[in-house]
């Protein structure tokens, strides 16, 4: 029988990696906690309407990328593409922002999109993301892209751009498409298959495709700063003059529409120098319309998610620090098959003492338990003459000495040289 493998665009996190990722998870709580952000979690899946009523029936995510399936119950359930809708959902469910009130909330966890997988592109990839909802003050706009620059800044990532747009609001965006329409359906031959279907379904879209002919054609499109309504363009400036006064630089960019319906205002993105095609490390924006389009009331929010996949090989590629390699303190070795059992107690009591120690339980000679104490600060050794003087031989791994030490002081011996 061949062996079973993982489903493609999903992957292992394996030992040699996982530590790095709590690590990055690790500087992303504190950061959040800084910003006076409370954790959230949320289901993984989700009915399958809130993501198409909230991230919207003409985005390539809904129309292409969702992994959707009924239930037993013949519920049609998708595993979330991404967070935001959730987390909306869930602060309208559980009246978080009545009457006024404002909600900071972070989450984390694996997001899945049937796309097609390459580097920094998997089905099943994670993201940390952060939501302020409550508040349309353009304030809150900066706060939110300040705190994914701050994150960045610990993790100790470089070479990042960020790139920002207003996509307008649902008074000003429908003057804009129609300006779009008009302009594209005049320079129909020199689209692709996909922004000519997008023309009539989405055609805010064809700005942002990668394909080259498009591009040059999207390089000539009416600017949307031209059509913006006085509220987002006054939005828009406060955005801007709020990143200039904590000093960050950004880029204009007219084509960044993002891939999903709900943002309104303000769309940004933190680019990457250092990771090829698939180059954001993180996205989000404003989405001032997404709370009534699943059913909320007017709930504005801003928002953005990061990629833990992404910032792990930035983070590689720089060279950054993932803070110290997790390893036991204490290794407790027998050099006797009868001292095995006071071992394994020993390593209990250390435990309890808040100490981490390991002991083999695998069965494996003197010399091998020795190697595996090597990586540790202290080996504990029991053999025949400790066990019957009621001691145990406190080795210091670094500096190689030796001594003994009765057993029931082993703990405060530890604690204190450790
Ligand atoms: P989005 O939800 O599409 O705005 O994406 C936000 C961030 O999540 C991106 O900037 C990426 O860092 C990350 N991301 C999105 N899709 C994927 C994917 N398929 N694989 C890995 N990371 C992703």
């Amino acid at each position: 029988m061949t062996l079973i493998n993982a489903p493609r665009g999903t992957r292992d996190i394996l030992p040699s990696e996982s530590w790095k990722w709590a690590y990055i998870i690790k500087t992303a709580s504190q950061t959040m906690q800084d910003f006076g952000f409370s954790e959230i979690h949320i289901p993984i899946f989700e009915h399958t309407e809130l993501f198409s009523r909230g991230v919207g029936e003409t985005t390539d995510i809904v129309e292409k990328e969702m992994y959707t399936f009924n239930d037993r119950g013949g519920r049609s359930i998708t595993l979330r593409p991404e967070a935001t809708a959730g987390v909306m959902r869930c602060a309208l469910e559980n009246n978080l922002c009545v009457q006024g009130a404002s909600a900071k909330l972070w989450s984390w966890g694996p997001m899945f999109r049937h796309e097609r997988p390459q580097k920094g592109r998997y089905r099943q990839f994670y993201q940390i993301d952060a939501e302020c909802l409550g508040i349309s003050n353009a304030m809150a706009d900066v706060e939110v892209i300040s705190l994914s620059l701050e994150l960045f800044r610990r993790l100790g990532l470089r070479n990042l751009e960020v790139v920002i747009n207003s996509v307008g609001c649902e008074k000003c965006r429908p003057v804009y498409r129609q300006k779009l329409v008009d302009y594209f359906s005049a320079h129909k031959d020199s689209l692709c298959e996909t922004c000519l279907d997008r023309l009539s379904r989405n055609p805010l879209r064809i700005l942002d495709c990668k394909k080259e002919q498009c591009g040059l054609v999207a390089d000539g499109a009416p600017d949307i700063f031209d059509s913006l309504c006085d509220e987002c363009r006054e939005h828009f400036a406060q955005v801007r003059a709020g990143l200039e006064r904590l000093g960050f630089s950004y880029r204009l960019d007219k084509r960044l529409v993002r891939g999903l319906d709900y943002y309104t205002k303000t769309a940004y993105e933190i680019l990457s120098g250092d990771l090829g095609a698939q180059n954001a490390v993180a996205g989000g924006g404003r989405y001032d319309n997404l709370s009534s389009a699943i059913g909320g009331g007017k709930v504005p929010g801003v928002g953005f998610a990061c990629g833990v996949d992404r910032i792990m090989l930035v983070m590689e590629e720089q060279g950054c620090s993932f803070g110290q390699v997790p390893k036991t303190r204490v290794y407790c070795a027998a050099l006797d098959e009868e001292s095995r059992a006071s071992v394994q107690v020993l390593t209990h009591e250390l435990r309890k003492a808040g100490i981490s120690a390991e002991c083999d339980t695998s069965g494996r000679g003197f010399k091998a338990q020795m190697k595996n104490a090597g990586a540790c600060d202290f080996a504990c050794i029991i053999g025949q003459s400790e066990r019957e003087n009621n001691s145990v031989a406190v080795k210091d791994m670094k500096a190689g000495v030796q001594e003994n030490v009765p057993v029931n002081e082993a703990v405060n011996y530890l604690r204190d040289r450790l």
